[in-house]
């Protein structure tokens, strides 16, 4: 199908512009200069509008592609189960290098972000569909079978467990839960959280969230409860709840798990979220990689409308609730709510200033409340079992359980549902780590711990994170990691602000004098007041958090840094103006005034 055919179907709606732009690249391999011109038209926008989104989104491209388009995932957990011969092997397979589109059209091969597998690197996306466990064997039969012409989806060799063998999933994802709790993993029958919240008003429903002082589980921990209450209290035609169900942090994969199993839980929490803050609609957001559970999740919520838990007079108590699936095109930065928010309406994935804050005026500048998928999965059981059973469990700061994605160096990588005020320590007990050198606590935006903070707790009060743990054992080089972490963010900051679009580049560039043996004592305490810089002028948590890998590390690794600078070197650097104008005043034969005056 051509652009011709596929714009009439989107009736002008801008907010669809990303949908648009996929479904064209899908048709036609890329978004041609003509349908540029044709989508513009169409939806009354410039040119540069539509090309701004394209240029935005790793995963919609305005250049021809190969008939087979490989993106392998390039996270620090690739890198180690041995990503760089996965590589080599496709460019010695397919003869073309990264970046580039084989001489017969028939492969690209692109590098990205963390697709949400590091419990099964190497992994890649080829058209989308997910190849996990890849190794340089398994490499030469994909290329052959794309020479042979076959369909991506028949070179699935086995799918995994769970819903990731549905007939509508074929994936050979696998979930890997080790550990299930009582929460998110716990008995659910689906419904009865919806009719308890019908059952009562939403400030009642509100109330109970609140007292079970549920904190959201994407990372930010702000209470739940007040969020649906800010959320209710604004006035506006409209209401919205929004799941974010783009889990990009490198190492966060649990996301990706509980919609794979527990989808009701988390459609029945935007429901229950909906009935609170007056909404009757709902978005998931889920990240591109996650596409191949889309067919998955539309029947999942095809059948919750057909038992009445979705639609019009849910449970016969007069409430309308209805959810949509909208896809985003890879850009971590719009795991940030407002970015987020800016991209389900189909523009560049661009934070917005704040305030006004998204329960105030979010998707359509209407009150939205956007909701991680966890923290809706955790509502929906809140509502069933009530806040002080929720309360019993964790700690008094942070209630209840965390869903993990544990990944690196540990004999069972996976998902593990932990009560908050788990230590380090027993975490590693738990996935089987051994000789362990550091911890990534909350990806890369997080704390990397040495073994001195492996007395150190999982919850707010402490180490907070949005699920991802990253294993390093003593065989690792630390400073790769900081690196990957470092050009991460580099790739992945929008360029709005300064700080970080140009401050980043710079911390890279001194990390990498600094690894290289050429920096000084100087050096480490710029890195340091460079990095405070970023985190406090950058306008977004991206950049806010961006210095982290460097800085942590600095923190609790000072003396692999210290090891690193150069002794011989222990000057302090330093450019003398005056001197440096008077000696070429002396060159030039010219007149040298000091006090700046060298007119
Ligand atoms: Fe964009 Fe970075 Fe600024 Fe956030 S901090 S708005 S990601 S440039």
């Amino acid at each position: 199908m051509d652009y011709k055919k596929i714009l009439p179907k989107y009736r002008k709606d801008r907010t669809r512009l990303i949908e648009i732009l996929k479904e064209i690249q899908s048709a036609e391999g890329f978004i041609s200069d003509k349908a540029i011109q044709a989508v513009a038209e169409n939806l009354g926008l410039s040119r540069a509008e539509v090309e701004g989104v394209i240029s935005f989104y790793h995963f919609l491209s305005d250049r021809p592609l190969g008939k087979y388009v490989v993106h392998l995932n390039n996270s620090i957990t690739a890198e180690m189960a041995g990503r760089e011969k996965v590589a080599q092997a496709l460019e010695q397979e397919t003869g073309c290098r990264f970046g580039e589109t084989s001489a017969d059209g028939l492969v690209t091969l692109l590098e990205t972000s963390c697709i949400g597998m590091n419990d099964q690197e190497p992994a890649a996306l080829i058209n989308g569909v997910v190849f996990t466990c890849l190794a340089p064997e398994k490499v030469k039969r994909l290329v052959s079978a794309m020479k042979a012409g076959q369909a991506v989806q028949d070179m699935v060799e086995e799918t995994g467990d769970g819903a990731n063998s549905h007939e509508l999933v074929r994936a050979m994802v696998r979930n890997n839960i080790r550990q299930t709790g009582p929460v998110v993993f716990g008995d659910y029958s689906a419904g009865q959280a919806l009719t308890r919240a019908l059952s009562l008003t939403p400030e009642a429903v509100i109330d109970e969230v609140k007292k079970a002082n549920l904190l959201g589980r994407g990372g930010a921990g702000f209470p739940t409860g007040l969020k649906w209450e800010f959320c209710r209290k604004e006035k506006g035609e409209q209401h919205f709840v929004i799941c974010n169900a783009d889990e990009g942090e490198p190492g966060t994969f649990k996301d990706r798990v509980i919609l794979t199993e527990r989808p009701q839980m988390v459609f029945e929490g935007m429901a229950i979220a909906g009935y609170a803050v007056g909404a009757k609609l709902g978005f998931l957001y889920l990240r591109h990689e996650y596409t191949y559970l889309r067919r998955y999740l539309e029947l999942v919520l095809q059948k919750m409308r057909e038992q009445g838990w979705l639609g019009q007079n849910i449970a016969g108590r007069g409430f309308d609730f209805d959810i949509e699936i909208k896809m985003g095109a890879g850009a971590y930065i719009c795991g940030e709510e407002s970015a987020l928010i800016e991209s389900a309406e189909g523009k560049r994935g661009e934070p917005r200033d704040r305030p006004p804050f998204p329960v105030q005026k979010g998707y359509l500048n209407l009150p939205s409340t956007v909701n991680n998928v966890e923290t809706l999965a955790t509502a929906t059981q809140i509502l069933v079992r009530g806040s002080g059973w929720f309360r019993s469990m964790g700690t008094p700061v942070s209630a209840g359980t965390k869903v993990l994605s544990v990944s690196g160096d540990c004999d069972r990588p996976g998902i593990y549902e932990v009560e908050y005020g788990l230590t380090i320590k027993e975490l590693l007990d738990l996935a089987g780590a051994k000789d362990t050198l550091a911890v990534q606590v909350g990806g890369p935006s997080g704390n990397c711990i040495s073994e001195a903070g492996f007395g150190r707790r999982i919850c707010f009060s402490d180490l907070a994170t949005g699920g991802s743990i990253i294993i390093f054992n003593k065989s690792r080089d630390l400073l790769a990691v900081v690196r990957n972490f470092l050009e991460f963010f580099i790739e992945e900051s929008c360029g709005w602000c300064l700080p970080c679009r140009a401050g980043n580049v710079l911390l890279k560039k001194k990390f990498e004098k600094i690894a290289s043996g050429r920096g000084t004592a100087q050096d480490l305490k710029e890195i340091e007041a460079w990095g405070k810089i970023i985190k406090s002028m950058s306008r977004c948590g991206l950049g806010q958090t961006s210095p982290n890998p460097v800085l942590t590390t600095l923190a609790n690794f000072r003396e692999l840094y210290k090891s690193l600078v150069n002794k011989e070197a222990d000057f302090i650097p330093e450019f003398d103006l005056n001197r440096a104008v008077a000696e070429a005043c002396e060159i030039t034969g010219r007149k040298f005034q000091e006090e700046n005056d060298h007119a």
